[in-house]
């Protein structure tokens, strides 16, 4: 499943390829990923121009140099190419859209994802109700620990919960927290303003690296080449069994909520001393 370095990595590739471009065409196999009708979504880009692309959390957003703009999210994952570096035939791409200098954009989601058209009044649709991009350059330690003054709950659903921060998935959640030395299950209340801090610094880091090498090697970009970030990376990710990275104690796969989670049971205590 994409998260924020695979969409910020698809974003840029798109900006690239197709900002400035004209639609022509844009053809619609799975209405459903629609906030529309087929034909109003068609309506409403074909002819249009597209503008810069931008993600947000795992959003990228289009606006139309007509007005309104183009919004897309991958959900479980998808595969998304220029129709020239497709692997499929055409048709077997639910969502096609063409451009007047020959490129488009071709778009197979793995189960459910969403092409929206907005109309830029606001109030329409779930990249209306995003948190922050956990990238965001105005998301300081500062405004990270502001985020989670007054909360409650775990921290690791905290995380996970797009409204809160845009962007984090349980990909990256597990070593965020392991490197913290923060167990997935701890209360917000508990958290000490150091662990804070450290995760804070940690989450970017995180990020940053897999952006900088193309995102996780198990996600594609738009010319069909995988990622650089793998999971090897990883302390605790992933490595049920094996040693953690940063102890050697023996990573344990748990429970959080409704997602799985992996944990060093000594790097991440769930009752610290004195806490
Ligand atoms: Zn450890």
């Amino acid at each position: 499943m994409p998260e924020l370095p695979e969409i910020r990595t698809l974003a840029e590739q798109m900006d690239r390829e197709l900002a400035g471009s004209r639609i022509t065409a844009v053809e619609v196999d799975q209405e459903k990923c629609l906030n529309r009708s087929v034909d109003s979504v068609r309506r409403g880009l074909v002819g249009r121009t597209l503008g810069p692309f931008e993600a947000h959390g795992k959003w990228i957003r289009s606006p139309l140099a007509e007005g309104g703009a183009l919004a897309i999210n991958l959900g479980m994952g998808a595969e998304v190419r220029l129709p020239r570096c497709a692997e499929e035939t055409p048709e077997n791409y639910k969502f096609r859209m063409h451009t007047a200098d020959g490129g488009g954009l071709f778009i197979r989601f793995w189960w459910f994802g969403h092409v929206h058209l907005l109309d830029g009044t606001g109030g329409e649709g779930p990249m209306d109700r995003l948190g922050i991009d956990a990238l965001d350059p105005a998301l300081d330690c500062g405004a990270f620990r502001a985020l989670l003054a007054g909360r409650r709950g775990g921290i690791k659903s905290f995380l996970l919960n797009q409204k809160n921060i845009a962007g984090i998935g349980n990909f990256y959640a597990h070593d965020l927290l392991a490197r913290s030395g923060i167990h997935p299950m701890r209360p917000i209340p508990s958290l000490e303003p150091g662990e804070i801090g450290c995760m804070y610094r940690t989450m970017r880091d995180l990020l940053e690296a897999s952006v900088a090498l193309g995102g996780a090697d198990y996600e594609r970009d738009l010319y069909g080449r995988p990622g650089g970030f793998s999971r090897r990376r990883f302390i605790v990710g992933y490595r049920e069994g094996e040693p953690c990275g940063r102890c050697g104690e023996t990573v344990v796969k748990i429970r959080t909520g409704s997602t799985p989670g992996f944990i060093c049971p000594d790097c991440q205590p769930e009752d610290p001393p004195g806490g």
